[in-house]
């Protein structure tokens, strides 16, 4: 669930600086889904069977009074509660969120070197205020944490094993993501792509590693172990192997459209529905019929050289 399409950073791959600049036209707060209007939708989701929502965004951390929402979502039977965050406002909000009973963090974090990241995230934050967030979440017992890192060929790969040292031997595990062609406004292009099979083939030439097996069904990151014992590392290869036939998330922008797929187009519209004074039970008829109509594919039809236009942007729908 994205809970706002507004951030704080300008990440090159994500909300280009020329793209998202002053007078870009945000959503208006009344056409964001309200925390009421967002609980409805996860008690319905969960009646169907959900278990797992993930706040996201843009950047969550930015709406007022996150850990309200989280409180409630963790309310609901059978629901835990997970949050992406960029780091930035974590030190200040980890214990805020840990007592609204968030079950999980992921914190993204591109490189360790200064340089790299402020020229990434383009808005000046500094590796150690991200780090200071990742220390306040591990304090407040937000652990273990997920750390991403998306890999863009001439920008960052010499932040992969920099990284994945720097977390081996915690508890955290680093996850390098494929840079994706999520949006139509961050110039992708495959070459930018870092394969999957190069930071597996960089991580191991120090650290050989070995794959272990997903750790549930759906599982959208590929899982390796330090054959040393020193922890595991997992790739999100959405570009170069395609996981759209076992995937199974749906996703709620921050104005209420629900998209069956991350590169989807268009969305159904549950803020109507919502506002429209809708019942329970038409809520939850609605979710499932929209999911159960779902034949997207995006990504394998990108694999087979077809890819569909115009898309949404990330910032928008949540990574
Ligand atoms: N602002 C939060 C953050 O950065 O963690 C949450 C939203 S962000 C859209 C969620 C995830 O999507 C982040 O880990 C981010 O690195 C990833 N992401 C954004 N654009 C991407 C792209 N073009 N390719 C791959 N991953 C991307
Ligand atoms: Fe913001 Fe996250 Fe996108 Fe970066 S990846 S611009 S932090 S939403």
């Amino acid at each position: 669930m994205s809970i706002t399409d507004r951030c704080n950073f300008r990440c090159t791959y994500c909300m280009p600086r020329k793209v998202f600049k002053a007078g870009f036209p945000f959503l208006p707060r009344s056409e964001l889904l309200t925390f009421e209007e967002i609980e409805r939708v996860v008690r319905a989701a969960a009646a169907l069977g959900v278990q797992k929502v993930r706040l996201t965004g843009g950047e969550p951390l930015l709406r007022r009074e996150v850990e309200r929402l989280v409180a409630a979502l963790s309310a609901v039977p059978g629901i835990e509660v997970a949050l992406t965050t960029n780091g930035a406002l974590l030190a200040t909000k980890a214990q805020a969120l840990k007592a609204a009973r968030l079950d999980r963090v992921t914190v993204s974090l591109d490189s360790l070197d200064d340089a790299v990241f402020k020229g990434m995230n383009d808005v000046g934050v500094s590796v150690s205020r991200v780090l200071a967030g990742i220390a306040a979440a591990q304090e407040a017992g937000l652990t273990p944490i997920k750390i991403n890192a998306v890999v863009k060929r001439g920008v960052n790969e010499a932040s992969v094993l920099p990284l994945a040292r720097h977390f081996r031997g915690t508890r955290h595990v680093i996850r390098f993501i494929e840079f994706m062609d999520v949006d139509n406004t961050n110039g992708w292009r495959m070459d930018d792509v870092v394969t999957a099979d190069e930071l597996l083939t960089q991580i191991a030439t120090e650290f050989p590693l070995e794959a272990i097996p997903a750790a549930y069904p759906g599982e959208v990151a590929s899982r390796y172990r330090y054959k040393d014992g020193g922890g595991e590392v997992g790739v999100i290869a959405s570009v170069t192997r395609p996981f759209c036939g076992s995937c199974t998330r749906a996703r709620l922008s921050a104005d209420g459209k629900l998209h069956t797929c991350l590169f989807a187009s268009t969305g159904h519209d549950l803020r109507r529905l919502l506002r429209s004074g809708c019942s329970s039970q038409e809520l939850k008829e609605s979710l499932a019929g929209v999911w159960q109509a779902r034949d997207d594919r995006y990504s394998e039809l990108r694999t087979a050289g077809i890819a569909t236009s115009p898309r949404v942007e990330m910032s928008y729908i949540g990574g």
